[in-house]
């Protein structure tokens, strides 16, 4: 029987986990600093204890910035085993957490099978999985029928549930009247919207949230507080609806601390980048410095096909400025379920808006393998470079596609003998620099 509930009633209890040890060495951290972060709720460590084979990571500003990839089935893309080959694949390209946001079908076997073989934090969202779980319409589920589908997740191994606490009675109004552009574009966000609709109750996730977070405590699932209203274009950006359910949130994130339950804060949405940095600060203000996870932000709303690089130019300038978490945009956002290649797209993407950030917060040899990338690129070592880059394969195959007809080692079909880097490296060893 162990003397700790959640990873942060271990740590308010100065009791040093696995977890906390595996997570204080990949961030080259002190465990006690760890410790204290975690304690505060500035660090989550999502560590469901039944799942097992989790290889643990801290979500925190102040820690490597993480990615999170969104998967699943839906009523037109039903194939588990294409879900699989993108675990997979969103595993090997660093991935450090996957939600699986399924919509179809039974749904249970696939989570249960991600949470025995997948060493990456798995999320849900359980309002998705209730009509499916029960098969039956929306207004007939009860709120008992919502807190039971948080258990299953949780007994399922789950490491954090995305809850739509935030919205209540009160926003029903409040979206009526504010008459948005793009009004509630969270898919949990707006079932839970229509759920009140529809019966006339209060938020199940609201007003049983004492009894989720029992729950939560229990397995030590991470609450990742939804944010319904998040704006869905940039007209809606940072307009009362968001940031009234904000302060919600920010409630609800000391109410989940007191029960040693760990918090993540969800994000937005569509947002210009001139507001990207306040809205981090706001939510770190209001929100007591518990993690952000962002979905994007997208800074225009011009680009379907193109939203995993509008996605990547705001996620980057939001972790920068304190956010912790991005999940992954791919280029059918708005469009339809992202396939293999779309998925892969998303992932390279934010990962590259992560590393930016970490480097320009200054987290400690984040800024190290650039270094040696650029050392490869001058002494014009194509394989030291495929090495350092994020998706080798690609460049490899762009480079053997075009490669110089001459001196194949030397440069590049770019600028072939006008080579800037072999004339320099010539030139400085003091040799004739042939051009013609
Ligand atoms: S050929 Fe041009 S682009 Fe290619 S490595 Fe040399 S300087 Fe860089």
């Amino acid at each position: 029987m162990s003397n700790y509930t959640t990873q942060m009633d271990a740590a308010r209890k100065g009791i040093v986990t696995e977890q906390i040890r595996t997570v204080a060495a990949k961030e080259n951290m002190d465990v006690e600093a760890l410790m204290k972060l975690v304690a505060e709720g500035k660090v989550a460590i999502p560590a469901n204890k039944r799942h097992e084979c989790l290889l643990a990571e801290g979500v925190g500003s102040m820690l490597r910035t993480k990615i999170n990839v969104n998967l699943g089935v839906s009523r037109d893309c039903k194939d588990y085993d294409i879900e699989m080959q993108k675990v997979m694949s969103a595993v090997d390209l660093g991935a450090e957490a996957i939600m699986d946001l399924s919509s179809h079908g039974n749904t249970q076997p696939f989570r249960q099978k991600l949470t025995s073989e997948c060493p990456v934090m798995i999320g849900t969202v359980p309002v998705y999985d209730s009509v499916i779980h029960y098969q039956r319409d929306l207004a007939t589920l009860t709120a008992q029928d919502f807190v039971d589908v948080v258990r299953l997740h949780a007994e399922d191994g789950v490491d954090f549930v995305t809850l739509h606490c935030g919205i209540t009675r009160k926003t029903i109004e409040q979206i009526r009247k504010h008459k948005r552009k793009m009004n509630i574009v969270s898919r949990g966000g707006s079932l839970v919207f229509a759920w009140m609709c529809m019966t006339g109750n209060e938020n199940p996730f609201y007003e049983y949230y004492d009894e989720i977070l029992d729950i939560c405590e229990e397995y030590d699932v991470t609450v990742s507080l939804g944010d319904a209203c998040r704006p869905g274009c940039l007209a809606d950006a940072t307009d009362v609806c968001q940031i009234e359910e904000l302060v919600r949130l920010g409630e609800l994130t000391k109410r989940a601390w007191d029960h040693n339950v760990q918090v993540m804060v969800e994000g937005p949405g569509h947002v210009p980048l001139d507001q990207v940095a306040a809205n981090m600060k706001v939510q770190q203000s209001i929100c007591m410095g518990a993690p952000f996870y962002v979905l994007g932000p997208l800074v225009t709303d011009i680009a379907p096909g193109y939203d995993h690089i509008t996605a990547a130019i705001g996620g980057a300038v939001a972790a920068m400025n304190g956010a912790a978490f991005l999940c992954y945009v791919t280029p059918a956002e708005h469009l339809a379920l992202p396939n293999v290649e779309d998925t892969k797209q998303g992932i390279i993407a934010s990962k590259i808006a992560a590393h930016a950030a970490d480097i320009a917060k200054g987290i400690p040899n984040a800024r190290d393998i650039d270094d040696k990338m650029a050392d490869a690129r001058r002494e014009l070592d194509w394989d030291a470079q495929f090495e350092c880059a994020l998706d080798p394969e690609t460049a490899k195959a762009i480079r053997d596609d075009r490669s110089p007809e001459e001196d194949h080692s030397e440069t590049c079909s770019m600028c072939g003998k006008f080579c800037a880097v072999r004339s320099m490296n010539k030139a400085l060893s003091g040799e004739y620099i042939d051009i013609l």
